[in-house]
């Protein structure tokens, strides 16, 4: 690996994400640190397969796809919801969990299943989890890593109006509030995506 400063703080840098929420809100982070994301899909690349059973694999994953077709240094996320009582699930199948049972890809199919799986468990605790991943190139053999994480319960009935996903069910004790009741700001603030892009950013900083 080349771990001198300049390698890391005056590059373009691909974001193997074509989500363009994820894009403002990385960029606008990544800016101070001299790096400009540069989304995949402007460079040609197409999404990367997510195969794999741990959040860490498939940030990976995406981020040596999108750095071994353009050249470039490339991040990658991952994120998802953890139930205790559901032994982790839905995991790394969080967006698509209702698909794999049966049901159509939705947030609404999503919740209205965990919410049925749930039905009678007194353990309702739950995570977020976020692992963010930088490759300086598809070879890296020390790629940075980011990851955070942010606990609550799964309740019923939903609440909030924002926010998107499990975020309805998912409160927060020491909030007092769902992720969806949360102000947006608020949320980007304390969430597991700003807690694994701090500890990005700091790894990167310090690189
Ligand atoms: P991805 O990392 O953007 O692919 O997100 C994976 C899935 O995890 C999303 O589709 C949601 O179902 C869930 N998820 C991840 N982060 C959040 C969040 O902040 N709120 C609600 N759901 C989330």
């Amino acid at each position: 690996m080349n771990a001198s400063s300049d390698s890391v703080t005056s590059r373009r840098v691909v974001l193997a994400s074509g989500n363009p929420g994820k894009l403002r809100e990385f960029a606008a982070l990544f800016a101070p640190l001299g790096i400009e994301l540069v989304p995949q899909g402007e460079l040609g690349v197409s999404e990367a397969d997510e195969p794999h059973v741990t959040f860490v694999e498939n940030a990976l994953a995406k981020a040596r796809h999108a750095s071994l077709h353009t050249g470039l240094p490339a991040l990658a996320d991952d994120s998802g919801l953890c139930v205790a009582a559901l032994g982790g699930a839905p995991g790394v199948y969080s967006a698509r969990y209702a698909q794999r049972h049966g049901g159509e890809k939705s947030d609404a199919a999503n919740n209205a299943l965990l919410v049925r799986q749930l039905a009678g468990h007194a353990d309702r605790r739950a995570w977020y989890v976020a692992v963010l991943v930088y490759v300086r190139s598809a070879d890296d053999p020390q790629p940075l890593i980011g990851e955070g994480v942010w606990h609550g319960e799964i309740v019923e009935p939903p609440d909030g109006e924002h926010g998107f996903g499990y975020d309805p069910h998912f409160y927060l004790p020491d909030l007092g509030a769902t992720a969806a009741a949360l102000d947006p700001v608020e949320k980007n603030r304390v969430s597991h995506r700003a807690r694994a892009l701090r500890q990005l950013l700091d790894k990167l900083a310090a690189a």
